[in-house]
């Protein structure tokens, strides 16, 4: 008969076996008495939505050298912020991760609060950060659930109702395991579980502690789980960028509005963009010049569309002023500020 999956045999895994990233305090470090800033859990998981660990390193520690405590991040400038961001996508966190911050210092003297429920009452803070925060933070017998988890119970239990409608479900299978016992340690242990040994592809069952408790390994199943229902096309859109250079080097740029795509990041200015199967978006040059257009479109993919974006290039003179935007000097100019989308762009146009 199979064993029931045991939360300790996953805990003495995590023992030998836990990763090491610069925000997680480790197991025998947290067994020695240290306990996890909830500042650098928080960023760390707000940075890690939508992102891989390989991706938020770099960030997560530009970010704490730069503001080492929540209440330095909430003294920040918005643009200074949004720049550090840019590159990691998904900007509407980076707007959030400042509301939050502001909040935490302003209305709880720089401290974070430490149950669920505190954690959901921040701006920004939905059901799963809230539980990522509490469990590994402040060892609270919460229960998180990423695409890890999901994979790990869908195949424990042999589920094969598909994604979606399987998370409450898997939901529910995560929650009856979840030990009152290091729920924080726990908490990351199955993500770990998930990412280095029960993979999407070729579960690496011979090393895994809850083999004697895998239903999908009995059934000989886990490589088709968890299944997923079709993803539907995604469709295009189009527009226009007009990237404008004046003769002394100065770009002209402009913050995108707060709200939308790439809200409150920098960019150059632009058309809407519209669905391919309708009519082109209106142009809206932002300056009056000769317009060359590229050879080349900027093409990115957010979330839910294909962006092809025409670009126009155009060297104007120095008393040329923009009916939008701002110039930015040559020497304050840095392509890293800009979201991945608009440095493709800036990559296509700059002079060679
Ligand atoms: S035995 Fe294999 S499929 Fe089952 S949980 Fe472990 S790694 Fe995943």
């Amino acid at each position: 008969m199979r064993e029931t999956a045991d939360p300790d045999a996953l805990l003495s895994w995590y023992d030998r076996h836990a990763r090491q990233m610069p925000w997680r305090v480790g197991p025998k470090a947290r067994a020695d008495g240290v306990r996890p800033d909830p500042y650098r859990v928080w960023l760390s998981e707000v940075m890690l939505q939508q992102t891989t660990v390989a991706a938020v390193k770099s960030y997560f520690l530009a970010f704490t050298e730069r503001w080492p405590r929540v209440t330095d991040l909430a003294a920040a400038e918005d643009a200074e912020v949004m720049a550090a961001w840019a590159g990691l996508g998904y900007y509407a966190r980076a707007r959030n991760l400042l509301k939050c911050a502001r909040a935490v210092a302003e209305e709880h003297g720089g401290v974070f609060p430490d149950t669920h429920a505190g954690l959901m009452a921040l701006p920004g803070i939905g059901p799963y950060t809230a539980s990522a925060v509490a469990a590994i933070a402040f060892d609270r017998p919460e229960t998180v659930v990423d695409g890890n988890v999901e994979r790990v119970m869908a195949r424990l239990h042999d589920e094969h109702m598909p994604l979606p409608q399987s998370k409450k479900i898997l939901t529910e299978h995560a929650e009856a395991l979840t030990p009152t016992d290091r729920p924080g340690d726990y908490a990351q242990a199955v993500m770990d579980l998930g990412a280095t040994i029960c993979t999407p592809r070729n579960p690496a069952c011979g090393l895994c502690p809850w083999r004697p408790a895998c239903a999908a390994w009995a059934a000989g199943t886990q490589a088709e789980l968890p299944k997923k229902a079709p993803k539907k096309r995604k469709p295009i859109r189009q527009g226009t960028a007009y990237l404008v250079r004046r003769v002394d080097g100065a770009w002209l740029l402009e913050t995108r509005p707060e709200t939308g795509l790439l809200g409150g990041m920098l960019g150059w200015p632009g058309t809407d963009w519209v669905d391919t199967s309708e009519p082109a978006p209106a142009e809206a040059p932002p300056i009056r010049a000769e317009w060359k257009t590229l050879p080349e479109e900027a093409r990115h993919t957010f979330t839910h569309f294909h962006l092809r974006l025409t670009l126009k290039t155009a060297l104007v003179p120095m008393d040329r002023a923009p009916e939008r935007g701002a110039f930015v000097a040559a020497e304050e100019f840095r392509p890293a500020d800009l979201p991945t989308l608009m440095r493709k762009a800036f990559d296509l146009a700059r002079p060679r």
